[in-house]
C-alpha cells in the first residue's frame, strides 16, 4: 500500500484540481450571466461571522447550529463561525450597509464556499460551494416564482436532465403555530412508533418530523395533518399565486406537503430542486419575511435560495454533460539554442498580446522532443526558431499536415499567422 502523505486535506474537504476547474467555471459563467440578466448585484461576505448571527438567524434547534458549525475563538476572544450558509450573512450585510435605502427590491447573488461539520458521505462535504440569489423588499409572490425559475433555468442551461421541482408552503406566524400544535398532538399520540430522531424533533421542532427519511416513520407521516389544509387566507392566496406563476412560465413542479427545509427562518413558500436519480437536493430555498427583523433590521420581506455546486458537478458528470468546445491551440513554438530560446520567450509574449494561443515546451532542448509535443497537441503549425534563424531575424512556419515550410521575418510572423488562422 502506498505510504500516507505526511499531511492530508481535512476530512470531508477536497482540492479542486485543474481538470475539475472547468465545471466550476462553467457554472460560474452561467450563474453570472443569468444574474446579470435579472439585474442581481454580486455580493461577497467574510467567510467567518459572529457566531450569534447563525444561532439567531438559522435557529438554535437546527442541525446546522447544534451540530454542524465550525466555531472558533479569536485572540481577541470574539466568537466566530465559518459560514454554514449564505442567507444570514447576506441579511447582515443588507442591514449593516443600509441597503434598505437603495431602490427595492434589492437583488443580490453570491458564489463561494460554506462549511458544515457533517458526517462526510457521497455528495455531502464539510467544505462545499454554493451559489445563491436573494431578493429583499418585495412580498409579491411573483418573486417566489422568479427565484424558482432562476434556479430551474440555471440547471437547464447546464444541460441537466430529469429535474424535479418540489414546492410547499409552511405558512407564517398567523397559521403555523396552530398547525404545529395540531401536528405535535398528532405525533405525540404516535410517539412510541417514531424513530429516535423524530422523538427529539417532536420536542424541538415538530415540522422537521415531516422530512424524516426513516422507513418506520413514513406511514405515520402519511396520516399527519397537512399544512396546506391549515394555511391562513393570506398564505393560501400567496401560495396559490406562486403556483399560478409557475404554471404560466411552464415550470413543472410537485406539491410536497412534507417539504419543510432544515432552517427556521422560512415563511410561506419553500422549494427544493432534485434530479430524478438522486436523493440529495441540488438547490433549495424559499421566502423568509421575518429574518431581516430577527437579525436587527426593519421588517423587510425577502425570498431566496442556494444551490450546492459539488452536487451539480456530480450530476453533470453522471449525466455526461457536454461542454462547449474549448478554443484549440493551433500553433506550437519550437526553439533550438540559447539565443533562440531567449527570443522565443519574447515572441510568446507578443502572441499573447495579439490574443493568439501558442503552446511551447521551453524546458526541452531537443527539437525532436518538441515536435513530438506539437504532434500530441495536434498543432496545425509549428514555428521553428533555431540558432541561425535567431541570428538572421527569421523564423520557419511549418504546416504540420502538408509538411510545407515557409521562412518569414520574425517581426512579421504574428501578422502571417493571423492570416493563416483566419483561413
Ligand atoms: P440547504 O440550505 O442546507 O438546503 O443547502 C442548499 C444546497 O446546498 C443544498 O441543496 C445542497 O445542494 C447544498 N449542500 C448543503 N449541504 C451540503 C453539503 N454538506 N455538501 C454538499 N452540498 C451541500
Amino acid at each position: 500500500m502506498a505510504k500516507k502523505p505526511k499531511f492530508q486535506r481535512p476530512r470531508g474537504m477536497h482540492d479542486v484540481l485543474p481538470e475539475e476547474q472547468k465545471y466550476y467555471q462553467r457554472i460560474y459563467d452561467i450563474v453570472s450571466n443569468i444574474a446579470d440578466f435579472y439585474e442581481f448585484g454580486k455580493i461577497d461576505t467574510p467567510i467567518v461571522e459572529e457566531i450569534g448571527l447563525f444561532s439567531k438567524g438559522i435557529g438554535l434547534a437546527t442541525d446546522i447550529v447544534k451540530k454542524q458549525m465550525y466555531s472558533l475563538k479569536t485572540r481577541g476572544a470574539d466568537s466566530l463561525a465559518l459560514r454554514p450558509e449564505w442567507t444570514a450573512p447576506v441579511v447582515r450585510a443588507y442591514i449593516e450597509n443600509g441597503m434598505r435605502n437603495l431602490p427595492q427590491p434589492l437583488k443580490l447573488w453570491y458564489f463561494g464556499p460554506c462549511y458544515r461539520y457533517e458526517r462526510p458521505q457521497s455528495d455531502r462535504y464539510r467544505q462545499f460551494w454554493q451559489f445563491g440569489f436573494e431578493v429583499f423588499g418585495e412580498q409579491n409572490p411573483v418573486i417566489d416564482a422568479q427565484i424558482i425559475q432562476i434556479f430551474y433555468n440555471i440547471l437547464q442551461e447546464l444541460k441537466l436532465k430529469n429535474l424535479i421541482v418540489e414546492v410547499n408552503s409552511i405558512g407564517d406566524s398567523n397559521c403555523r403555530p396552530y398547525y404545529k400544535k395540531l401536528l405535535a398532538n398528532y405525533f405525540r399520540s404516535r410517539e412510541v412508533s417514531l424513530c429516535v430522531d423524530c422523538k427529539r424533533r417532536l420536542r424541538e421542532n415538530v415540522l422537521r418530523v415531516l422530512d424524516c427519511k426513516e422507513e418506520k416513520c413514513q406511514p405515520i407521516k402519511a396520516e399527519a395533518p397537512q399544512i396546506l389544509d391549515h394555511l391562513c387566507d393570506e398564505c393560501h392566496e400567496h401560495f396559490k399565486e406562486v403556483l399560478e406563476f409557475l404554471d404560466e412560465i411552464e415550470i413543472p413542479y410537485n406539491l410536497n406537503p412534507y417539504l419543510v427545509r432544515g432552517l427556521d427562518y422560512y415563511t410561506k413558500t419553500v422549494f427544493e430542486i432534485f434530479a430524478a436519480e438522486g436523493n440529495n437536493a441540488l438547490a433549495g430555498g424559499g421566502r423568509y419575511d421575518k429574518l431581516v427583523k430577527v437579525l436587527g433590521g426593519r421588517e423587510t420581506p425577502a425570498c431566496g435560495a442556494a444551490a450546492g455546486i459539488e452536487r451539480i458537478i456530480s450530476l453533470m458528470k453522471s449525466q455526461e454533460v457536454k461542454f462547449p468546445k474549448e478554443p484549440e491551440t493551433q500553433i506550437f513554438l519550437a526553439q533550438l539554442g540559447s539565443l533562440a530560446k531567449r527570443k522565443s520567450l519574447k515572441l510568446l509574449e507578443d502572441f499573447r498580446k495579439a490574443k493568439i494561443r501558442v503552446a511551447e515546451s521551453f524546458g526541452r532542448d531537443s527539437l525532436k522532443a518538441q515536435l513530438n509535443r506539437a504532434d500530441k497537441i495536434k498543432a496545425k503549425y509549428t514555428l521553428i526558431l533555431g540558432q541561425k534563424e535567431a541570428l538572421e531575424g527569421i523564423i520557419i512556419i511549418r504546416d504540420m499536415q502538408s509538411g510545407k515550410q515557409e521562412i518569414v521575418a520574425l517581426d512579421k510572423v504574428i501578422q502571417k499567422m493571423k492570416k493563416r488562422l483566419k483561413k
